[in-house]
């Protein structure tokens, strides 16, 4: 690919607030169909608002591009192409293009002030837009629009086109919100003899209630910073994004970043817009949760592990590290690990409970069955070596003397209550499994002292 027809896009998020679920997906397609074509991809803060664009909002999306392994061949601010901006509005007045216009103020009513509006002579501009076909718009309706409130205030249409020219941008991915700036863009393109760019509008997204995504109807769900938090993974969740409004046309939905870029195709990209569904983000997330190595799960786990667990009695990173797997198939997105300490699943692995005699009884038995059973489990676990304690020798164990009962539920209900002290818990195996096998056998014990 030479240098002259490399694709070069851009993602121009305003850093006007938290970087928004629907603004991620537009980067993400930006960066999919750049990097699908081996060319840049750029990333442009818009920060000509200067009122409402704040460094923290910046830093935001920097931070969660950088946590989302999404790198921009190039990065700068609008604002720092003011100079250009002006050296371009000169232009547009010396050719006779645009023109300053003093008008009375629309935020100071009597107060006259110049403006610099685009000498729109009205023509049918039609284009063709990689999304939504041929879109023809008579521009006569748009008059002589406003480009700049002054020399030093470039308005968004202008300063985009004379940004998105200097960078030689050739494919112009955004929402759907702005096709009804593409034409004036367009006229601006044409006034400045620049080569007008591919255009593709994607879909927007909306909420399950079939509404726009908008943070003043869904809240924080609509930040990245929102699924972050919650422990869902960036690969999950760029997964999911790139789904909302778009499909590889076959079954698969697992795909990587790199998988990504090999399959997005900007053809497939549907017109009407996509639903954002957080039961499939859950799905995948776990489908990803499950994709880690034991290693990473546990990392995680321990960055939403709360305090208040590492403080009790017999916690111990080796106990942790055995609770990995168990912990790992319970939950959707990491910060389940805190729901599932709130409600006191994750204590009994680390603290030896209080039996509690009327849990320890499944309905029906008798105190001595109860006794009986529970020496005959401790029995059986007095047979397995340290050295085969696992979950899984445990129950091939015990369920082999269970089985030949009538019944299971004498048997192992007061073995899972000895163990828990709770009324409802992971099974005994488990159980024991992780706390080992000392613990279990003194468990059992306090269980038996009781009755
Ligand atoms: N700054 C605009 C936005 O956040 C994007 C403009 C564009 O892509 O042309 O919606």
């Amino acid at each position: 690919m030479t240098a002259e027809n490399k694709v070069i896009t851009r993602f121009a998020p305003s850093p006007t607030g938290f970087f928004h679920m629907g603004t991620l997906r537009t980067g993400l397609f930006c960066y999919l169909y750049a990097k699908k074509q081996n060319g840049d991809f750029l990333l442009r803060i818009e920060d000509t608002d200067k009122i409402r664009s704040k460094k923290e909002y910046e830093d935001d999306i920097l931070g969660t591009l950088e946590w989302l392994g999404i790198k921009y061949d190039k990065f700068f601010r609008q604002s720092e192409h003011l100079d250009n901006h002006k050296i371009f509005l000169n232009q547009l007045i010396n050719d006779g293009k645009a023109y300053v216009s003093k008008e009375e103020s629309k935020d100071e009513p009597g107060v006259m002030r110049e403006v610099i509006r685009f000498r729109n002579e009205g023509e049918i501009i039609t284009f063709h837009d990689l999304v939504l076909g041929d879109i023809t718009v008579d521009t006569t309706d748009l008059g002589d629009f406003v480009i700049a409130k002054d020399f030093d205030t470039p308005l968004y249409n202008f300063a985009v086109v004379v940004d998105d020219c200097e960078a030689n941008i050739t494919h112009v991915i955004r929402g759907q919100d702005h096709v009804p700036n593409t034409p004036r863009q367009i006229l601006l393109y044409k006034a400045l003899g620049k080569p007008i760019p591919q255009f593709a509008h994607i879909p927007l997204i909306l909420a399950p209630d079939k509404q726009k995504l908008s943070k003043r109807k869904h809240g924080e769900g609509v930040s990245v910073r929102h699924y972050r938090e919650l422990g869902y993974l960036p690969d999950a969740l760029l997964n999911f994004m790139a789904l909302i409004g778009w499909n590889p046309g076959t079954e698969q939905e697992i795909f990587s970043l790199k998988e990504l870029i090999e399959v997005f195709d900007i053809e497939r990209v549907q017109k009407s817009p996509g639903v954002f569904n957080v039961d499939k983000l859950n799905w995948l997330n776990k489908e990803y949760i499950k994709l880690l190595s034991l290693e990473e799960q546990e990392r995680w786990i321990k960055e939403f592990l709360p305090e208040s667990i590492h403080t009790l009695p017999h916690f111990t990173d080796e106990r942790l590290h055995a609770l990995v797997p168990v912990i790992a198939e319970r939950i959707e997105k990491f910060a389940d690990v805190k729901t599932m300490a709130e409600n006191g699943e994750l204590a009994i692995f680390f603290e030896t409970p209080k039996p509690n005699k009327e849990l320890l009884q499944f309905k029906g038995s008798t105190p001595e069955d109860t006794k009986m059973h529970l020496e005959k489990a401790a029995e059986l676990l007095e047979t397995i070596a340290e050295g085969d304690w696992n979950i899984e020798k445990i129950k091939e164990t015990l369920m082999a003397y269970a089985d030949t009962l009538p019944k299971r539920g004498p048997f192992l209900h007061p073995l899972r209550s000895a163990l828990s002290g709770l009324e409802k818990s992971p099974d005994p195996f488990t159980i024991s499994g992780v706390i080992g096998k000392a613990e279990t056998l003194l468990r059992i014990q306090n269980a038996l002292n009781i009755m």
